[in-house]
């Protein structure tokens, strides 16, 4: 039997990593099960010029190497794979790595999201040269150029009313002639002069060799094919939350299946487990929005394991 540890916490993104760096500055000795992938979405972004610290900006990936250093410096715990079950039927509570069993008092789960992709072959061969999915984070570098975004829900409004505060053009495609999207916010887009909607059109390929110079539509009422110049490539076609071990345990979002958290707290339906970053938010969804939320969940675990504590010392006291 494995000792039981304060805290593990689930997932190697801003939110994980922050709250990594906090339990163990805080004497917790947490456990990192930080994916076998581990960096999260920063993985497939390239400049990062909004994470305040980093005055000259910084490669995705490396800031994700920063946070992890942090973390292991205060002395931090890593395993570099995926969790596979875990069981949160009673405390301590389990997690799994295959057939590795790990157990905690409190357990951070900070496994967060991903955006949709098209599944194409060339989307993700120019990830980061040009292909993005998050506007907050890029448009500014596709100032003076020509955007094409995908999609017809309120991301795809917002996120091309937002790029073209900086593009030339921004072309919205979206597959069908009706929106999920808000009226108020396609209209908004229909009202920019740099806005121009192409329906009925799928891309079927993102053309470049190593950065975006076009996108290949094909006419889904004529099967007719096309090419639209561009220089940068937005997908927004939504987000899902990476919740799939946790939809047993923990009270989620119908549909969307995000984590549900108590107001002003990391703190889930569990006591002692705890939701952080994009797990758990689909309204900001930003590195330092996740990390602070990281942060949020170290101390709400912190404050959970000195009042068990507490618990266990007057049980032991009284012999009850
Ligand atoms: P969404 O509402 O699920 O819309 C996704 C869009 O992408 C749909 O138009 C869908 O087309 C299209 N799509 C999906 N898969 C596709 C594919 N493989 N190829 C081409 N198109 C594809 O997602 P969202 O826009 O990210 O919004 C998510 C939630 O956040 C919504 O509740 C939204 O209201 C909210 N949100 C609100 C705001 C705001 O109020 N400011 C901003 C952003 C998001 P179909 O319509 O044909 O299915």
């Amino acid at each position: 039997m494995t000792d039981v540890r304060d805290v593990i916490v689930i997932g190697g993104g801003p939110a994980g990593y922050t709250a990594a760096l906090y339990t163990a500055r805080a004497n917790l000795n947490p456990l990192v099960i930080e994916g076998f992938n581990w960096g999260g979405q920063l993985m497939i972004t390239s400049d990062v010029e909004n994470y305040p610290g980093y005055a000259d900006g910084v490669l995705g990936p490396m800031m994700m190497q920063d946070f992890r250093h942090q973390a292991e410096r205060f002395g931090a715990e890593f395993v570099t794979d995926d969790v596979t079950r875990v069981d949160l039927s009673e405390r301590p509570y389990r997690v799994y790595v295959g057939d590795d069993e790990f157990r905690a008092h409190s357990v951070i789960v900070a496994t967060g999201a991903h955006a949709r992709q098209l599944g194409l072959e060339s989307e993700q061969r120019l990830q980061g040269r040009g292909v993005s999915y998050c506007a907050t984070c890029d448009a500014s570098f596709f100032r003076d150029k020509v955007v094409v975004v995908v999609g017809g829900g309120d991301s795809a409004m917002e996120e091309a009313t937002f790029i073209a505060r900086f593009a030339s053009r921004v072309y919205i495609v979206h597959r069908r002639e009706g929106f999920r999207a808000s009226p108020i916010m396609v209209e908004r887009a229909r009202a920019s002069e740099k806005i121009d909607l192409v329906l009925n059109k799928v891309v079927v390929e993102v053309v470049g060799d190593d950065k975006v110079t076009a996108v290949r539509l094909r006419d889904t009422i004529t099967g007719e094919e096309s090419e639209l110049e561009a220089d940068g490539f937005f997908v927004a076609i939504g987000h899902d939350p990476n919740t799939a071990l946790f939809l047993d345990w923990l009270e989620h979002e119908p549909g969307s299946g995000y984590l549900v958290t108590r107001a002003h707290s990391t703190e889930t339906n569990l006591p002692g487990v705890f939701a952080a970053g994009d797990v758990q938010d689909h309204v900001y969804r930003q590195a330092v929005t996740a990390a602070g939320s990281g942060c949020m969940a170290a101390l709400d675990a912190e404050r959970y394991l000195a009042a068990f504590r507490d618990r266990e010392r007057v049980a032991a006291a009284t012999g009850s």
